[in-house]
């Protein structure tokens, strides 16, 4: 009834002239002409902005990373947490200092093994200052990516690509333990993140070659 009410407001002031034919009008374009590049635009018209879009999908990274790195930054990566609100099996605590809940933050960022792993890191792409960010007190992962994003550095490209690289091998180390019972130093993290880094410079991560050449 509201909507029947509406269109007869919007079309009240609309005076019909009989005998002559209907036109249809795209109101999408300046010419009133229909384009398929505005009918695709039009789909984001309510899209909401994402604070770390560009930190995730505008990174070199193969697209499972990216995949990966988009589920972390919303908090969907299966850490007990989030297990345990769903009430499915999960680690008691976390498997790698088996002291604190398991938590993404403090998987990825907080706790001694992955800060040993972001300092020697930090060596690695000379961004000395990417220690500072790391540590509790940030509620979430974004906060997280986003300080350590704008860390001074000769690449932010380069240096983009290396926090989603870093991340998602401490998520694979998680992901050992716990599922193959198969446990790495920080040390051949390290090496494994080298490795990789290799790799995905050879597939074209340009701001990566820029930052460890
Ligand atoms: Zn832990």
């Amino acid at each position: 009834m509201e909507q029947y009410v509406r269109l007869w407001d919007l079309v009240s002031n609309i005076n019909l002239t009989p005998g002559t034919e209907d036109s249809i009008v795209w109101t999408l374009t300046p010419n009133g002409c229909y384009s398929a590049r505005s009918a695709y635009k039009v789909q984001f018209m309510a899209a909401l902005p994402c604070p770390f879009g560009n930190i995730v999908w505008k990174t070199w990274a193969p697209p499972k990373c990216h995949f990966f790195a988009w589920l972390a930054v919303q908090n969907l990566l299966w850490t007990a947490d989030r297990l345990a609100k769903r009430g499915w099996p999960h680690p008691p605590t976390c498997q790698l200092c088996r002291c604190s809940p398991e938590t993404a933050r403090h998987l990825l960022f907080e706790f001694r093994f992955s800060k040993r792993i972001w300092m020697a890191a930090a060596s690695w792409l000379s961004c000395p200052d990417l220690i500072r960010c790391l540590g509790t007190g940030r509620p979430k992962v974004p906060e997280y990516l986003q300080s350590i994003v704008r860390t001074p550095t000769s690449s932010t490209k380069g240096l983009r690509t290396a926090i989603i690289l870093i991340a998602w091998e401490i998520w694979k180390e998680r992901n050992e333990r716990v599922f193959n019972n198969k446990s790495s130093l920080p040390s051949e993290i390290m090496l494994k993140i080298r490795e990789e880094g290799k790799d995905w410079i050879l597939a074209g991560a340009k701001g990566l070659a820029e930052l460890v050449g």
